[in-house]
């Protein structure tokens, strides 16, 4: 009975690959950062192991909405970056395969506390923090003051001209909803929401989309990770980078094994290479600005000092449970949303 069903499930891949005319990618991720980063680790990976892997970018809520519906015959290995509250909302959920990685002991400590408060599930592969980017150029063509401070983003002079994601799909924009309600408390940051939403021109599905419309003048101002406008300036565009006055959140961006997954032996190998110096150099080198949770990783040049921003001590296990996360993004769609 075991041979035959083997036999069924070794007939049935040969079957898919055949009849698509390619052989099945030895390991399947489904890839939270920037494109150019999930190109750069294939790339890297690939060159590394001999092997042919499949990469796909998605935003983080739909990584996370993928994983789920996939859950009793899941297609996807490995999801590496992406927001970790969200990876832990996947963990407690049940959906993701505890694993040590090799690399655990370089970890620098805020990434082996993640781990820890993963349950062994999700690994942290780097930090970043929240703000806003304007395009000066922009501003001054328009004579519009200079924002500082999140507050200074609801005045009448930006109406129409801010882009930030839809927390549904973006870990970026679910990061900035858990900020403010960790700013300003929950009733006072849904009203600080309302009173931006009259100046959101519109929500976009993924998180780093805002501050490259910034960086084009296609909008004026992008609420993302600092990293990403970085990334944007560094090869030209007329970005000013702000660290809101009064503080913000961060993101541990991180690396889970899906429960289930097909390839498990090759997922290990590559959690251990992203954790590794080598594979966390491949997003300096793929222009990203991150910073890279292994101690013994080189930190991009251009990287934000997080030392250096007035951060809040984001409390990763509230908002990265399933319910909490569930809540506030219902409140989301029903108050502001479903009014812009
Ligand atoms: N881009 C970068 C560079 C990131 O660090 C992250 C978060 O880990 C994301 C994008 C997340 O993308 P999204 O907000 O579309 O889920």
């Amino acid at each position: 009975m075991r041979g035959i069903t083997a036999f069924s499930a070794v007939a049935a891949l040969w079957l898919a690959s055949a009849s698509t005319g390619m052989a099945a990618p030895s390991l399947t991720v489904l890839c939270g950062v920037d494109e150019t980063w999930c190109a750069a680790m294939k790339t890297a990976y690939e060159a590394k192991t001999g092997l042919e892997i499949s990469v796909t970018r998605k935003s983080t809520g739909d990584i996370l909405n993928q994983i789920r519906a996939e859950k009793a015959a899941p297609t996807v290995d490995v999801w590496w970056g992406g927001t970790g509250d969200t990876h832990l909302q996947a963990g407690s959920e049940n959906l993701l395969e505890p694993y040590q990685p090799a690399h655990e002991r370089d970890m620098l400590p805020w990434a082996q506390n993640f781990f820890a408060m993963s349950g062994g599930r999700s690994a942290g592969i780097y930090a970043g923090a929240l703000g806003f980017a304007y395009n000066g150029d922009l501003l001054r063509e328009l004579k519009l003051p200079a924002p500082t401070c999140w507050k200074d983003l609801t005045d009448i002079a930006y109406r129409g001209r801010i882009q930030s994601g839809n927390p549904n799909s973006s870990g970026t924009a679910f990061t900035t909803l858990a900020t403010l309600v960790q700013l300003f408390g929950e009733d006072e940051a849904f009203r600080y929401l309302a009173a931006l939403n009259r100046n959101i021109e519109r929500y976009t599905p993924s998180g780093a989309a805002p501050v490259k419309a910034a960086a084009r003048g296609e909008t004026l101002i992008g609420i993302s990770f600092m990293h990403d406008a970085v990334t944007q300036k560094q090869v030209g565009f007329p970005l000013v980078i702000v660290a809101p006055c009064e503080g913000t959140g961060y993101e541990i961006g991180a690396v889970s094994i899906v429960k289930g997954a097909r390839n498990i032996e090759e997922a290990k190998r590559f959690v251990d290479f992203a954790l590794s110096p080598e594979g966390q150099g491949t997003g300096a080198a793929a222009g990203q600005n991150q910073v890279p949770s292994n101690a013994k990783s080189s930190l991009p040049l251009a990287a934000p000092d997080i030392s250096m921003i007035k951060m809040v001590d984001y409390d990763f296990a509230t908002f990265g449970s399933p319910d909490e996360r569930s809540r506030l993004l219902r409140r989301f769609d029903a108050e502001i949303a479903a009014t812009n």
